[in-house]
C-alpha cells in the first residue's frame, strides 16, 4: 500500500499516519518530498484492508500494491488452467483446442434440442447449452421449463455424449441442477450474487461464470475468488458484452477485456458473441475477433428455427449459419495457433 499525503500536511498528522499502519503490524518507509510525503507500507497489505487510512487527516490517497484476487491471479498458478467438464474427460476447455459451446438460449422442447444437438455437434461444438431456469427482464415472459429441461439436456447428452451446460439462479437449485448439468453457468444478472458464488463454489462441478452487465473486470475476477475461495478452482470466465450507451448493438462486447484477462489470471476465457451482440448477423465478426485476441472459445445461440424462439431468437443462428461459423472460424483459429474442430464434409465433426 501507498499513502500520499496532501501537500501542506503537518509532521504531527505524518506520524499519525505511520503510527496507525505500524500499530496494525506493518512497516513503514517515509519519503519526504517538498510538498508531500509519501508513505510506503511493508508487510501484509491485507491487514489494511478494512483500516480506512483515507480518514485520518492529512491523506490523499491509498494505493494497494497487491492484487485483490489471489487464486484466481496469474501469480498464483504460472500455467494457464485447464477445466474439464463432463465425465470420462468431457470437454477441455483452456487448452490448445478451442472450446465451443452452443445450443438454444431456452430448452423448448425434448425434440428442438435433440435436432440442435446433433446438429451443432456434427458442426464442431463440444458442449450444449440450453437455459431451463430463465432470467427474463419480464415476469410474463417465458421463464424456462425448470427441471423437464434438465432432464431433456440430461436425456440428450445420453444420445450424443456432448456435455451440458446451464444456469443456476437461485441458491436453492443448486443441489437439484448439479444433478443434471456438467457445468453451472452463473449469468450475467447474478456475477455479484456472492451467496450464489460461494453456493457454486463447494460443489464439485466447474462453473461458466458470465461477466456483469456493469461489471468491471476485477468485480468479475473477485467474484471468481469468491467460488474459487470454497474450494471449486474449476472456473472458466465468459466475456458476454457490458452495457454502454450505444444502441445498436444489445451490449458492447469488451475486446480488450480478453487480453487483459489472459494477462491476469490463468482460468481460460470465452466470449459469448450472442449476447454481447444482440443480433445474428453480429455473431460471427463478433466471433472472429474473440478468437483473433486470444480468447480460449465461444457460447453461442443456435436454435433449429429461431424465429420460433420463445427466447432471444433474433440473436440465435439457425443450424446452417452455425455450420457455416465453424467453418469460417478455421482461418483465424489457425492465424493465432489453436486448433478447432469444424464440419466434416460429411457432417461428421473433424477431429
Ligand atoms: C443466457 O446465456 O441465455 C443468458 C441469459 O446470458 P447472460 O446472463 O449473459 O445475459
Ligand atoms: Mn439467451
Amino acid at each position: 500500500m501507498i499513502v500520499v499525503t496532501r501537500s501542506g500536511v503537518s509532521d504531527a498528522e505524518i506520524d499519525r499516519i505511520r503510527e496507525r499502519i505500524e500499530q496494525l503490524g506493518l512497516r513503514t518507509h517515509i519519503s519526504r518530498g517538498e510538498h508531500r510525503t509519501i508513505i510506503g507500507c511493508i508487510g501484509d497489505e491485507a491487514l489494511l484492508a478494512e483500516a480506512s487510512l483515507l480518514t485520518l487527516p492529512g491523506v490523499e490517497s491509498v494505493t494497494p500494491v497487491m492484487k485483490p484476487y489471489k487464486l484466481a491471479a496469474r501469480e498464483f498458478v504460472a500455467e494457464p488452467s485447464l477445466v474439464r467438464v463432463g465425465a470420462h474427460g468431457g470437454a477441455v476447455v483452456g487448452g490448445n483446442r478451442l472450446s465451443v459451446i452452443a445450443g438454444p438460449c431456452s430448452v423448448e422442447g425434448r425434440e428442438m434440442l435433440r435436432e440442435t444437438a446433433v446438429s451443432v455437434k456434427a458442426s464442431g461444438a463440444g458442449m450444449l447449452r440450453g437455459g431451463a431456469y430463465k432470467p427474463r427482464s419480464s415476469p410474463y415472459a417465458f421463464q424456462g421449463l425448470g427441471v423437464a429441461a434438465l432432464e431433456m439436456l440430461a436425456a440428450v447428452r445420453a444420445e450424443t455424449g456432448l456435455p451440458i451446460v446451464t444456469e443456476v439462479m437461485d441458491t436453492r437449485q443448486v443441489e437439484e441442477i448439479s444433478g443434471y448439468a456438467d457445468m453451472l453457468q452463473i449469468g450475467a444478472r447474478n456475477m455479484q450474487n456472492f451467496s450464489l458464488l460461494s453456493e457454486v463454489g463447494s460443489v464439485q462441478r466447474p462453473v461458466l461464470l458470465k461477466r456483469g452487465l456493469s461489471g468491471t473486470i476485477k468485480e468479475l475476477l473477485m467474484a471468481a475468488e469468491y467460488i474459487m475461495a470454497r474450494g471449486n478452482r474449476d472456473v472458466i470466465l465468459c466475456e458476454r458484452g457490458i452495457r454502454t450507451y450505444e444502441t445498436m448493438t444489445r451490449n458492447t462486447l469488451d475486446i480488450a477485456a480478453i487480453p487483459v484477462l489472459k494477462r491476469e489470471t490463468h482460468l481460460p476465457v470465452i466470449v459469448d458473441p450472442s449476447h454481447a451482440g444482440g443480433r445474428a448477423d453480429l455473431v460471427a465478426p463478433l466471433s472472429f475477433a474473440a478468437i483473433a485476441a486470444g480468447a480460449d472459445g465461444l457460447i453461442v445461440e443456435v436454435h433449429p428455427c429461431p424465429s420460433d424462439a420463445l427466447s432471444d431468437g433474433d440473436q440465435s443462428l439457425t443450424l446452417t449459419a452455425f455450420e457455416a461459423l465453424m467453418r469460417d472460424l478455421q482461418p483465424f483459429a489457425k492465424a493465432v495457433g489453436r486448433e478447432l474442430s469444424g464440419p466434416a464434409p460429411s457432417g461428421i465433426a473433424a477431429a
